[in-house]
Formats: structure tokens, C-alpha cells, sequence
């Protein structure tokens, strides 16, 4: 019946060349227990038994296969040039194959290629004898309706592959369930491969595995590339096996299993990652709420501290509003008393005209206001009763006013009363006159009440504590007069630094000029804050004369 070769062939999935038909019906004798199962399923199925060859029967269950040590692909070195990938966990039952299957020597001509059918076609397909293409009258008169191609017309063709992978996909097998089992159906083939293109292409995956998967490999024999093949020559596919599977996981479950374990790896490192940040968040929190509570202190300090600067600020300006209304009242005061004073000493002067003269320089002085007082165009006779009380006005003025430095009396026809009260009501008390001018006065300091003036003269100098220039020229001040004025005036003055005694002629004349040597010479040795003393033309009938201190 079968030639040689084509045993042989059959012989390979069966462990190798040592197999013969006696093992085998031994191994059949006592078929495995998933052979046993298998069987069972193809029993419930109501087949008719002539279309099947027991002795063609093969179990590639995992504990057969392994124990017959059978590689997992097969033919790759056939003439025909087209491997195959055998299909393990599977079990096979033998067809009866047409007589033209020998005749062509399908066996080792052809190669070997799976075809996945719904379990439901399988009784069809057995009655047809062959593989039967969509849009076929079937031997019922009804028309096989396209299944599975999506591409048209030009796609309607017989699809095979060589992967039991590939073939076992539920898009093809459209696996049932059998007593709790999955079921699956594949048809193991031979078919004619040295047929052209397009009547026979292979191709690449159609099932829309790449787009679902990726890259994954379907088979790890075949790339995705050229798992398929199609054809149109539904003569050149002779089925000679039906395969049987029970529970496999297809590459499609493995891949979404995959699938999902990366989701729940994704979804546990979302777990993870959402809990660091709940956790980094929580501490932030924790930050933040310090933060807020130190914030919260700091406003309150800040608060109080404003309070107090507050309350401060207002104490502060509650003593300075006292301060400036306390110095207020003091100007006040003192203005009431420059004022008081002012007409107390007006009132003190009876003749009109000297106090309309005198007036404007007394109020001045006592508020301040001039630092220099010409007595030079005064029109006053200061010997009279009138004169003296104009005087004594203005002494009281000099004695009180702080901004005068400067007095003029330079040729002012200056008496010697008036002199003396001058001196010792005004220039003894002043406390800022600086330069003393009472030149050219050739009255002021004859006879007996000259020397008196000149006295006082003296004394004032000696008490005044801002005088420094003293200016007495051609004052015909006589020699009794200058030991006057030396021993009691130059020589206890603390700030005298310049003295001008010139053109007083009468001062050092023969006779008494040496007491009057002896006396400024005393003088000078005591007063060591004079620098200049003018005596020039302070003699009669002598040249030359002392300068310098
Ligand atoms: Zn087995």
C-alpha cells in the first residue's frame, strides 16, 4: 500500500528510524491517557469510521513526544525544501488518503502544512474529500461562506502554514468545549509547493498579530513574515491527519498573559510610584504645616513687637509734643522777658529824642540781633542827667545781648561818667564783646573823674571774659591814667591780645615816663595773652617808640 519512503516519512514523527509498524500497534494496544480523551472527542463527533486509518495514528502529547524524544521540527532537509514544525501536545488521527496521494508521492514530495478548521466543519470537509475554497457549491448544495478573509475576492484561497502555531490560533480552530475541555481542531496535510505565485504565495501574518503584539514570533521556527501560505489550488492540499488538542495555551494566550502580567507590573509600579508620592507628599505637608505654624508665631511676635514700637513712638511723641510746647513756653518766656526788658530800660530813659535814638540798638541787643554797635553818628550829649540814663540803657543792652562783638564809640564825644558806667554795667558783664573802640574821645579821661572812668575802664577789662582789642588812641589819656590802666586793667586782663594806646601824647612825657615804663613793663611781664600794643606818638618831644609785647 504505502511505498517505502512514505513510511519512512511517517516514521520520523514517531521517534526515529528503530519504530516499526509492530511497536506502534503495541503503543496503540495502550494508548496514552490523553490519546484515550482524545479519542473519546473524536467518538462524540459520529464520523464515519472509513474515512479514517487507525494505523496512522500518532500522539504528540507532551509525554510521548518527549518520550520518543522527537524534535520539534521536522523535514528540513526533504527534497521539496519546506520543514514543518511538529505538532506537540497534540494527538493525531490517520486518514484514509486517496489512492492519488501514493501515486503522487505526496509523502516525500509534498510538504507538510496545517490547516485550522472549527470542529463543526470537520464533517464536511471529510465528505468533500478535500479542502473546499469560500463561495464552493459543498455536496449539500449550499455555498461555503468566507470566513475569514477581509482583502476581497483576490484573497479567497486556501490558507495553510506550516507552524502548528500559527494554525492552532482561534481565529482559525474556533476552539469548543468538550466535558469541561477546550477543544481545538487542526488538519495535518500534505501539499504540492513548487506550484508559482500567485496560484501559491507565502505570505505573511494576517490575523492582526502585530498590531496586537508587536514583533512577538508566532512560531519560534517561522518568522511572522512567512507563516502563511495561500493558494487557490485546493487540488494541491491533501489533509491526511485530523490533530486533536485538549487545553493547549496558544500564542495568543501566552502573549496576553504576558500582556497582562506587564500590566500588573505597570500597575504595581503605579502603586508604588503613587505611593512614594503620597508618602513625599505627606512629608510636604508636614513641612508645610510647620512652616505655616512658625509663620503663624512670627506674625503673632511681629504683632506684638509693632505694638510695642507703637506704644513707643507714641510715648516718644507724647514727650517731644511736650518737649517742643515746654520750649515753646521757654522762647515764650524769654520773649516776654526781652520784651519787659526792653521797656523797662526805655522807660528808664526820660528824654524822648535820645530814647527814639537809642531804642531801635537796645532792642537789637537785648534780642540778639547785631553783632556791631556804632555809637559814631549819635547826636548825644553824654554829660548830661538825659545822657547817662541813655548810657546805663544801653550798658544794661551790651550786658544782655549774646550776639555783640563789636562796639564803636570812636569819636562819639564819650564822657568820663558816662565812660564809667559803660564799663562797669556793660562791658564787665558782657559775655561776647570782642573789640572795644572809644578812640578819639579827648574828654573821656581828664581830671579826676577820668582817672575814675578809667578805673573802671580797667576793671571791666579785668573782668570782661571776651575783650580782646582795646583801641584808646588820641584819648590824651595822661601818664597817672595809663598806671591806672596797666596795673589794674592789662595786667589782670585774661584775653587782651591787642591794645592801641597811640597818639597820646601827654602819656609818657619826661618826668613821670618812667614810672609809667616801669608800670607797663610790670604789666606786659603779667599779661601774656597781648601781642600788639601800639604806643606810637605816645610822647612829646621823643622818637620812636615799643611795639610788640
Ligand atoms: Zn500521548
Amino acid at each position: 500500500m504505502e511505498k517505502a519512503s512514505s513510511k519512512r516519512g511517517r516514521q520520523e514523527e514517531n521517534g526515529g528510524e528503530g519504530k516499526d509498524a509492530r511497536q506502534r500497534t503495541l503503543a496503540y494496544a495502550q494508548p496514552c491517557p490523553r490519546m484515550q480523551l482524545c479519542r473519546e472527542y473524536m467518538c462524540s463527533l459520529n464520523l464515519e469510521a472509513a474515512y479514517f486509518n487507525p494505523a496512522c495514528d500518532r500522539c504528540f502529547c507532551v509525554t510521548c513526544a518527549s518520550a520518543a524524544r522527537i524534535p520539534d521540527i521536522l523535514e528540513q532537509h526533504n527534497q521539496h525544501g519546506h520543514p514543518y514544525e511538529v505538532p506537540k501536545g497534540w494527538c493525531g488521527f490517520g486518514l484514509d488518503v486517496p489512492r492519488r496521494a501514493h501515486t503522487l508521492e505526496v509523502f516525500d514530495k509534498w510538504a507538510v502544512a496545517f490547516h485550522g478548521c472549527p470542529g463543526t466543519a470537520l464533517a464536511s470537509i471529510l465528505d468533500e474529500g478535500q479542502l473546499m475554497t469560500p463561495g464552493a457549491t459543498l455536496l449539500d448544495g449550499t455555498t461555503l461562506p468566507n470566513r475569514l478573509t477581509r482583502g476581497g475576492d483576490d484573497r479567497i484561497g486556501l490558507y495553510t502554514s506550516p507552524s502548528i502555531k500559527y494554525a492552532e490560533l482561534d481565529i482559525y480552530t474556533q476552539p469548543s468545549e468538550w466535558q469541561g475541555h477546550t477543544v481545538r481542531i487542526v488538519l495535518q496535510c500534505r501539499q504540492k509547493m513548487d506550484i508559482r505565485p500567485p496560484q501559491l504565495r507565502i505570505e505573511r501574518e494576517t490575523i492582526g498579530w502585530q498590531g496586537r503584539f508587536g514583533k512577538a514570533a508566532i512560531s519560534q521556527h517561522f518568522p511572522n513574515a512567512e507563516i502563511e501560505r495561500v493558494t487557490t489550488a485546493h487540488n494541491s492540499i491533501i489533509p491526511y491527519r485530523v490533530l486533536v488538542s485538549m487545553d493547549i495555551q496558544t500564542r495568543e494566550e501566552e502573549e496576553e498573559a504576558k500582556k497582562n502580567v506587564r500590566n500588573v507590573q505597570a500597575a504595581a509600579l503605579n502603586a508604588r510610584q503613587a505611593t512614594t508620592a503620597f508618602e513625599a507628599s505627606e512629608e510636604k505637608i508636614k513641612i508645610a504645616q510647620a512652616n505655616l505654624a512658625a509663620l503663624v508665631q512670627a506674625e503673632k511676635e511681629h504683632k506684638a513687637a509693632l505694638a510695642k514700637v507703637q506704644k513707643e513712638k507714641k510715648t516718644a511723641q507724647n514727650e517731644a509734643n511736650a518737649a517742643v510746647a515746654g520750649k515753646r513756653h521757654v522762647a515764650t518766656a524769654q520773649s516776654a522777658a526781652q520784651d519787659g526788658l526792653v521797656r523797662a530800660l526805655c522807660t528808664f530813659v526820660t528824654d524822648q529824642n535820645i530814647l527814639r535814638t537809642l531804642q531801635p540798638s537796645i532792642q537789637a541787643l537785648i534780642f540778639n540781633q547785631v553783632t556791631q554797635l556804632n555809637f559814631h553818628g549819635w547826636r548825644i550829649d553824654w554829660k548830661t542827667r538825659a545822657g547817662l540814663e541813655g548810657v546805663a540803657a544801653l550798658a544794661a543792652a551790651v550786658a544782655s545781648s549774646r550776639s555783640l562783638t563789636t562796639a564803636n564809640l570812636r569819636g562819639c564825644g564819650m564822657s568820663a561818667k558816662g565812660l564809667a558806667v559803660l564799663a562797669t554795667q556793660g562791658v564787665a558783664k558782657s559775655s561776647s564783646l570782642s573789640l572795644l573802640d572809644l578812640s578819639c574821645n579827648k574828654d573821656m579821661l581828664k581830671g579826676e573823674e577820668g582817672r575814675v572812668a578809667c578805673t573802671a575802664l580797667a576793671q571791666a577789662l579785668a573782668s570782661c571774659s571776651s575783650l580782646r582789642k582795646l583801641n584808646l588812641r588820641e584819648c590824651n589819656m595822661s601818664t597817672e591814667v595809663f598806671i591806672v590802666l596797666a596795673t589794674q586793667g592789662v595786667a589782670k586782663s585774661p584775653l587782651l591780645s591787642c591794645l592801641d594806646l597811640s597818639c597820646n601824647e601827654d602819656m609818657l612825657k619826661c618826668g613821670v615816663g618812667q614810672a609809667a615804663s616801669t608800670a607797663l613793663a610790670k604789666a606786659l611781664a603779667v599779661c601774656s595773652s597781648l601781642q600788639k600794643l601800639h604806643l606810637d606818638g605816645a610822647w612829646r618831644g621823643r622818637r620812636g617808640g615799643v611795639g610788640g609785647s
